[in-house]
């Protein structure tokens, strides 16, 4: 009786102290990772799955016909993609509207341009967006009494699109004009005002030093001269930044070489240090 005594209190001081010792390390990774995104200004890590879930090979084909993103990544960063895909896809709801049908293809394609746009980020899932709602073409909204090709609605946790405007811009890969990731770069950017992930911070504090750098009227007259980055861009700083990315996405030689500080401020805010880019 009393031999099962100190057994048991001997156990119980083990894994007492071997949860303080859990703690203890748990807590100075976090320090560490708190240390090197302000000194780097991007996160220690980015990709850890104990288990990565996997797409059909149906799902992977219609990766490989449309997303020439993907087709640039290695074999590891197309498994860490196909995951992200899968769960992204798994938490959304997808709502179709008047006579859209929504086939599995469609929330695919829309699922990889979120992928996408927050690869070089640890979290992906935007808990700020519940809901994709899409239209076969442009929208009437009440609110401002127009047609629409794509809005995000924060306090619907919507994003709403034009399957018409979508697919053009997901298919003609250098205009500069790519809906999804437009709209999406609205969520990306809501989603990091509300929280406080490593993630969100990296994106808000470089948005901070992009508006800083806007504050260079020089800048800003070249790049309206330019004609490269259109006109809406200038309609507000959230506006700016949704544009910006779509010519980031579809035009980087020649971003890069144009406004080279602008583009490695975006490069920063969503750590897109891949297929190329
Ligand atoms: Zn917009």
């Amino acid at each position: 009786m009393v031999e099962e005594e100190v057994g048991f209190g001997m156990l119980f001081a083990g894994v007492i102290t071997f949860s303080i010792l859990l703690l203890i390390v748990f807590l100075f990774l976090k320090m560490l990772d708190t240390v090197y995104i302000n000194w780097f200004k991007r996160p220690a890590w980015v990709h850890f799955y104990l288990y990565k879930k996997k797409l059909s090979k149906d799902q992977r084909a219609v990766l490989r016909k449309n997303s020439s993103f993907y087709n640039r990544l290695s074999s590891i960063g197309k498994g860490r993609f196909e995951h992200r895909v899968k769960c992204f896809l798994n938490d959304k709801t997808f709502i179709p509207r008047q006579d859209f049908v929504f086939e599995e293809e469609k929330k695919l394609l829309i699922s990889a341009t979120a992928v996408m746009l927050t690869f070089g980020m640890r979290k992906y899932i935007l808990p700020i967006l519940d809901k994709i709602i899409v239209y076969p073409t442009a929208f009437y909204s009440t609110i401002d009494e127009r047609y629409h090709k794509g809005e995000f609605n924060p306090r619907l946790k919507a994003l709403v699109l034009s399957w018409k405007d979508f697919e053009e811009g997901f298919r003609i890969e250098d205009d500069n004009l790519n809906l999804g990731i437009h709209e999406f770069t609205h969520a990306i950017h809501l989603n990091s005002i509300k929280r406080s992930d490593t993630a969100s911070v990296v994106f808000s504090d470089g948005f901070s030093e992009l508006l800083s750098l806007l504050r260079n009227e020089d800048l800003v007259e070249d790049i309206k001269k330019s004609g490269f980055i259109r006109d809406y861009a200038f309609t507000n700083e959230f506006e700016f930044l949704a544009v910006v990315v779509e010519n980031f996405i579809e035009s980087p030689e020649v971003f890069k070489d144009q406004f080279p500080r602008l583009y490695d401020k975006i490069q920063q805010m969503f750590n897109f240090r891949f297929a190329g880019y």
